[in-house]
């Protein structure tokens, strides 16, 4: 199995290559400025936005110096690309995200490895630039930037992507084999998913975890607290003044924090819950799949403070692919009604508030293990036992 892995490496060049870097980068963002126009003209005109292809073909239209042609239309597709992954949040309820609008000044060029050159002996990458015609009126090579490293360059790069902060940075993309990896053992999991607890999850063994969601929750209200203050001295401040434009500022910046810290939450508990199931020897998970249920967007208050569809996405998204790094596989099943059946009986009761009460047997249970019990109940052989209380909390620090 291969597995993709990033390193970020300072780069060393002459100063003729260090223009080029810079000239890299500043020609990036004008094709992505004049593909941001193209799109949003489309969207104007014909309410709807281009296509990769039709973003890749018109990149080859900008004329530039010294980025290659690859390098174009890499960023053609990262414009569909960015406008697709915004179209689809917008669609299950994220409609506080915006399309991407604002024009650069530098945007991070790459190069696919079909045009880079490394020098294992030598520590060195050489990036293919722009073709030019010559005075022989034939087509030439660009001189390539030569890059030097302190670090060693891995092997199998698939992918460098030019940053600068401070300095330039290769952000480097390579492809490592690593061992695929099975687990022998009979327990399975379940987990069920939730606004307050985020992870609830039973095994066969009767295991009981739940990985509160508390965190997310009190991020996004204090995000919503801070929106709403800066909302309204936006409001009394002057169209275009600077004041104005501060306010703006910081909304976007409370904004990208917020995200990036849920970001970082939802890896934090993914990894939590793979690290017990490893611990219990479990080899597959089966999960209710809510990502999928239609969303009805009430209130858009509601929606931002939970725990959405959008947040689900990512918690599945990593869950699979950490879980999967350990040999365990998740398998995503309907999770209808999973919530309601009493695991006593069989019957179906609304549970109203954290605890279930059969409303036929009077069997009493908590809310989300029941949710879970059902999911591996329905989708295994296993003739589980009721669950007991025996319940592991665990949350993010
Ligand atoms: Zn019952």
């Amino acid at each position: 199995m291969e597995q993709y892995k990033t390193i970020k490496l300072k780069i060393n060049c002459n100063k003729t290559d260090l223009n080029k870097l810079f000239q890299c980068n500043r020609e990036s963002a004008l094709i992505w400025n004049e593909c941001l126009k193209f799109n949003q003209l489309n969207y104007k005109d014909n309410k709807k936005l281009h296509t990769t292809r039709e973003l890749v073909d018109y990149t080859k239209t900008i004329d530039v110096q010294t980025i290659c042609a690859n390098s174009k239309q890499i960023i053609g597709k990262k414009i569909f690309d960015a406008y697709n992954a915004i179209s689809k949040a917008r669609k299950v309820g994220r409609t506080d995200l915006n399309y991407p609008w604002k024009e650069k000044n530098f945007y991070p060029t790459e190069w696919s490895y079909q045009y880079l050159f490394p020098n294992y002996e030598k520590n060195e990458i050489r990036l293919t630039t722009s073709q030019y015609i010559g005075e022989d009126g034939k087509n030439h090579n660009g001189q390539q930037i030569r890059m030097k490293f302190k670090m060693k360059i891995p092997n199998n790069i698939k992918l460098l992507k030019l940053i600068y902060k401070n300095g330039f940075y290769a952000v480097i993309s390579y492809l490592v084999e690593v061992e695929e990896r099975e687990i022998i053992s009979n327990n399975i999991a379940s987990i069920d998913l939730g606004e307050i607890h985020a992870i609830t999850s039973i095994d066969n063994n009767n295991n009981q975890l739940i990985i509160t969601g508390r965190k997310i929750r009190s991020l996004k209200q204090f995000r919503n607290k801070k929106i709403a203050e800066l909302t309204s001295k936006i409001d009394k401040c002057k169209n275009g003044s600077n004041q104005r434009k501060k306010y703006k500022k910081a909304l976007n910046y409370l904004k990208a924090k917020t995200e990036r810290q849920v970001m970082d939450c939802i890896h934090k508990l993914t990894r939590m819950y793979t690290n017990w199931a490893v611990e219990k020897g479990i080899s597959a998970v089966y999960v209710g799949d809510v990502t999928n249920i239609e969303l009805h967007v009430k209130s858009s208050k509601i929606v931002n403070q939970k725990l959405n569809q959008w947040d689900y996405g990512k918690i599945l998204h990593y869950l699979e692919y950490k879980l999967g790094l350990e040999g365990i596989k998740l398998i995503k099943v309907n999770e209808a009604y999973s919530s309601q059946i009493c695991p006593t009986c069989g019957e179906k009761t609304k549970p109203k508030g954290r605890v279930y009460k059969c409303s036929n047997c009077e069997s009493e249970y908590h809310r989300d293990i029941v949710g879970a019990w059902n999911i591996l109940n329905f989708n295994t052989d296993y003739n589980l036992k009721l669950p007991e209380a025996n319940i592991k909390y665990l949350r993010i620090a």
